[in-house]
């Protein structure tokens, strides 16, 4: 199998909310279809009229819900997902109909959110997170004078055909699974987090004094959602009018009289609900390892600096072990929900949030793999159905839950004789991969089943 040559930093993004798939995937198209049209022989572009975005399968079922409409809306007209401000987004979402100059040289078309159009729910495409993007001429029945058909593969990831990847080096270590990262520790007696470092470096060039900053700004984004959340209050936005709880619950876990464990615990899921709340309202997170799981890691994160007491140092190295467990779940198996269901983005967060808890511990590679399998475990099977397909709920109690249920995996992971831990991260993630597969599609991100038909209160 082939070894897996990701960056920490195409799994840590940073970027608006949603949903990583449904915001900063289909916000990377906008910009990479801009980037094209720019390269266009000028007659291309005169005989060009309008552009087309339309949108199928899961974006197309949720689409609306998610914000897909004005994140590739601004990435057409030039913005980024790390720098686009929310205040952009939204003023996109007050005024669908408000026509956008698009200035491609030559020619200037404009472009509004009515031209991203619904396609087709159900469709044969082999990834479900589908998007079209065209330049049509004068005759709307012509095939379109230039198109280009993405995947929003999870994460914020886009696949095309013909796609250039930018020239990476080898890994340093290459492994595939999670028995090569054992092999390879035990053989080169390697720390996980060294083994990141290396591979990192040996594939992106990076010194890692470069790579420990960017690290450091990741969390401290992180940390900044979490801040963000906690101090916000009201209603998010959409049609729920789901109040927000951050704020309250943390002031719960600091009353005085709360038993100790209360404390604690309530913290973490305030942690948790508020970057969740904040990617629900669409702002600033970081995939981790998508945005509806965005507010784990960072609560882990702040209770690991807070009811831990762990230094900055063993946090920025947990979350290295973390990123090995996202990428193991990436390369086997899926981390997008309308590929795999929220196993897939809750599940595998709890489980990198689990690794990051045993390795800042100072625990070995053993125990990080068992609380990463228990984690994960224990959420097989669990389906996406965002009610009213807007990342609000489940998705924000998930996040709580699956923080708390990394600590879970942390503390019996940590207990226990690691040899006699029956069953391995490869395993589990095989039977992600497997439950996956055989899901009804109606599970998987499309706001047509489970909890998405159940409630009905929108
Ligand atoms: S249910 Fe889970 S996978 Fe689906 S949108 Fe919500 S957090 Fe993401």
């Amino acid at each position: 199998m082939a070894a897996i040559d990701l960056s920490i930093f195409d799994l840590f993004k940073i970027g608006p909310g949603p949903s990583s798939s449904h915001t900063i995937g289909p916000m990377l198209a906008g910009g990479d279809f801009l980037a094209l049209l720019r390269r266009q022989p000028p007659d291309i572009l005169a005989a060009g009229t309008r552009i087309e975005v339309e949108l199928y399968g899961s974006l197309a079922a949720t689409g609306r819900g998610h914000g897909t409409d004005r994140a590739v809306l601004a990435g057409l007209l030039g913005q980024d997902p790390r720098h686009c401000p929310p205040q952009f987004l939204d003023a996109l979402a007050h005024a669908p109909e408000r026509a956008h100059p698009l200035d491609l040289g030559p020619k200037t078309l404009s472009i509004s959110a009515a031209d991203v159009v619904m396609g087709p729910v159900v469709c044969d495409l082999p990834c479900s997170n589908t998007l079209a993007l065209r330049l049509r001429g004068e005759d709307p029945d012509a095939p379109p004078l230039l198109e280009r058909r993405y995947a929003s593969i999870g994460g914020g990831f886009i696949q095309y055909a013909g796609q250039q990847l930018p020239a990476r080096g080898e890994p340093a270590y290459p492994y595939a699974s999670m028995a090569d990262i054992r092999r390879i520790v035990r053989e080169e007696d390697i720390g996980l987090h060294r083994l990141m470092l290396e591979n990192e470096a040996a594939l992106t060039g990076d010194r890692p004094n470069e790579i420990l900053a960017r690290l450091d700004a990741v969390l401290a984004a992180m940390d900044a959602s979490v801040d963000a959340g906690l101090a916000a209050s009201g209603v998010l936005p959409g049609p729920l009018k789901l109040k927000r709880k951050a704020a309250r619950l943390f002031a719960r876990g600091s009353r005085n009289r709360r038993p100790p464990h209360d404390s604690a615990l309530t913290k973490l899921m305030a942690y948790a609900f508020a970057a969740a709340e904040e990617n629900a309202a669409g702002h600033i997170v970081v995939t981790a390892p998508t945005c509806g799981a965005a507010g784990i890691i960072p609560a882990t994160a702040r209770f690991m600096r807070t009811a831990l007491e762990l230094p900055e140092h063993s946090i920025r190295e947990g979350l290295l072990a973390a990123a090995a467990v996202g990428f193991l779940a990436k390369h086997n198996a899926t981390i997008a929900g309308a590929e795999g269901g929220c196993q897939a983005e809750i599940g595998v967060a709890s489980a990198m949030a689990a690794a990051m808890l045993a390795h800042a511990m100072g625990y070995g590679v053993r125990v990080v793999e068992n609380a990463a399998e228990t984690a994960l475990e224990h959420h097989l099977g669990m389906t996406c159905d965002p009610v009213g397909g807007y990342v609000q709920i489940p998705c924000i109690e998930r996040n709580a839950m699956g923080a708390v249920k990394a600590y879970a995996a942390y503390c019996i992971a940590s207990d226990e004789m690691p040899a006699h831990h029956k069953v391995g991260l490869d395993q589990a993630i095989a039977a992600m991969r497997a439950t996956g597969l055989d899901m009804n599609r109606k599970y998987k991100e499309t706001a047509e089943g489970g909890l998405a038909v159940s409630v009905v209160a929108c």
